[in-house]
């Protein structure tokens, strides 16, 4: 399902209607979806987040920490990293 949902990333809005699938899905079966795809979709929109695309990412050297912001409905979020 996550795959389809990759193969679609032209296609913003059937790539999202897959995310939120397999979400559905996931939720039903209690399949968890690892961190790593977890960050390859926007948490508020669901679109597939593509650099230089759909997602902006910005670090903070000093906080040590990345700003992620998905460019279809705007959300951003902070991320640490080491
Ligand atoms: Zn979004």
């Amino acid at each position: 399902m996550l795959g389809l949902a990759r193969e679609q990333r032209e296609d913003l809005k059937r790539s999202s209607r897959y995310v939120e699938l397999a979400r559905k899905i996931g939720t039903r079966y209690n399949v968890r979806l690892t961190a790593e795809e977890k960050g390859l979709f926007c948490r508020k929109c669901n679109a597939v987040l593509v650099p230089g695309k759909t997602k902006r990412t910005r670090l903070d050297e000093e906080a040590k920490t990345v700003s992620i912001k998905c460019t279809n409905c705007n959300y951003s979020y902070r991320k640490r990293y080491k």
